[in-house]
């Protein structure tokens, strides 16, 4: 099944210029969905990871059932302020201006494998504060999944460091 016709494109959101990718199609379609998380879940088959972090909103909707399917760990990143236990979190730049994330001071322990996922990977900014959140708390990366890239943004570069796997590129 080609899962890009389920992915559309949204001029000028969220702001004019952009061209944003809007995966609410494919969450629409069970079929799709479901080939989605199977074929997601393929990419990383093999892999020797025991946990997965996803930044919130829409890597949720991708990350929590690939790890009910992978039968991993799921630890949510979240915007400052959503999450009721200790936190450390990591400030990193946007295209313009700055951002911060949050994670559990105990969700990830020394020694944890972990496979991050997204929907969309754009300038690779956002995986990369993780990845370096995750780092600092002993955790060692295994890999980066996203349902697609724009690879016009690059993210590779960024991301040199790291296995990147995603199911569609731009
Ligand atoms: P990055 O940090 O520039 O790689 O941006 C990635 C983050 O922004 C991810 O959490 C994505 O969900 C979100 N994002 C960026 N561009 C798009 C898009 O075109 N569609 C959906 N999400 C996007």
């Amino acid at each position: 099944m080609d899962l890009g016709v389920f992915v559309r494109d949204i001029p000028d959101f969220p702001k004019p210029g952009v061209v944003f990718k809007d995966v609410t199609p494919m969450l629409k379609d069970p079929d799709a969905f479901r080939e989605c998380i199977l074929q997601m879940s393929s990419l990383v088959e093999g892999l020797d990871f025991d946990t997965i972090v996803a930044p919130e909103a829409r890597g949720f909707i991708f990350a929590a059932p690939i790890a009910f399917h992978t039968r991993k760990a799921l630890v949510p990143v979240r915007k400052p302020g959503k999450l009721p236990y200790e936190t450390l979190e990591i400030d990193y730049e946007l295209e313009y201006g700055k951002a911060t994330l949050q994670m559990h001071i105990d969700a990830i322990h020394k020694g944890a494998k972990v496979l991050i996922v997204d929907d969309i990977l754009a300038t690779g900014g956002t995986m990369k504060a993780i990845a370096e959140m995750i780092e600092k708390c002993g955790g060692e990366v295994i890999s980066i999944l996203c349902l697609a890239e724009l690879n016009f943004l690059r993210p590779r570069e960024k991301l040199a460091r790291y296995d990147v796997r995603t199911l569609i590129s731009y």
